[in-house]
């Protein structure tokens, strides 16, 4: 029979299994450098993203200023290792773009959350947790992100409002459960994508290294047959 578990339980574990790892956005990386891995990183793998960023700090192009007087060749041949390059030169000029509008980048990420998460929500190629990883690593305030990493965890553990739930319906659940403030918030994050990647993978999850696993669906049942 699987014990039970709450999320303070789960904070709790990720917290020992993986709080001593490197993150490379925690805790305090560079502001823009991290919303252009964010937006780079949209439908890729971080490894393609690290090869994009090395190339635009080899060109002096992780500065707004130099970034935005690239050529348009330039600019996507820079970033072409994170894939979709043409749409994503286009979503970090839209972002250029709102920087611009607010006078500059320290001005933008000192607005108010709602008011940040709006305008950042308002730029094109901007989603939820795109717009929500941007409030929580480079304007340093609280957001919750709701990722795939995170449905993943929580449906394995049966807890939270299902797999098919909004983005929104999963952020309103974890807002009256999680520890609150930029710090817990951005430990957690980096926590649950660390032990998406090194444990609970999508196929052949490692249970048995996993502090979880006598609180989970998956060991027992041994995972869906598909994903075996
Ligand atoms: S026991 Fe396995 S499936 Fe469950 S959370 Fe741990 S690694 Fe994931």
């Amino acid at each position: 029979m699987r014990a039970e578990i709450d999320v303070a339980g789960v904070v709790a574990a990720l917290e020992a299994m993986h709080g001593q790892r490197h993150w490379h956005w925690w805790p305090d990386a560079d502001p823009f450098e991290v919303i252009v891995g964010s937006i780079l990183v949209q439908n890729t793998a971080w490894e393609n993203v690290e090869r994009a960023l090395a190339n635009l700090r080899g060109a002096g192009a992780l500065q707004i200023s130099v970034m935005g007087a690239l050529d348009a060749e330039a600019f996507e041949a820079l970033i072409r290792p994170s894939g979709q390059f043409r749409q994503k030169a286009k979503k970090l000029r839209a972002f250029l773009d709102l920087v611009n509008e607010h006078g500059g980048l320290e001005t933008l990420v000192r607005l108010p959350a709602p008011e940040l998460r709006a305008a950042l929500l308002a730029t094109w190629g901007i989603g939820p947790e795109t717009a929500d990883c941007i409030l929580l690593y480079a304007a340093r305030q609280p957001a919750i992100i709701i990722d795939a990493y995170l449905r993943r965890i929580f449906a394995r553990l049966c807890l939270g409002p299902g797999p098919a739930a909004s983005y929104t319906a999963w952020q309103a659940w974890l807002a009256g459960e999680l520890p609150p403030g930029r710090d817990a918030l951005s430990r957690f994050h980096a926590e649950v994508v660390q032990h998406c990647k090194l444990l609970c993978r999508k196929r052949r999850p490692l249970c048995g290294e996993c502090a979880l696993a006598a609180t989970c669906s998956w060991p027992a049942a041994d995972g869906p047959e598909s994903e075996r």
